[in-house]
């Protein structure tokens, strides 16, 4: 499972980086990123919540 950020639609708004702290992390722009694409064993859950509570829809989980 694949995480990816776009961080051209992502407004910084912190929200997954506290759902999945495994997958996500704030960058120095203000925008979030993924720590590593490949989303750890037992954060898989998290990261798709994260996807889904996006406001701006920037996160695909597949
Ligand atoms: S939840 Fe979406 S808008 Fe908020 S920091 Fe993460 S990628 Fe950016």
């Amino acid at each position: 499972m694949q995480a990816k950020v776009d961080k051209e639609t992502c407004i910084g708004c912190g929200l997954c980086p506290s759902i999945c702290p495994e997958c996500f992390e704030m960058d120095d722009d203000g925008k979030a990123k993924t720590i590593k694409s490949e989303v750890p064993e037992g954060a898989q859950s998290e990261a798709k919540e994260a996807e889904s509570g996006c406001p701006v829809s920037a996160i695909i989980v597949e």
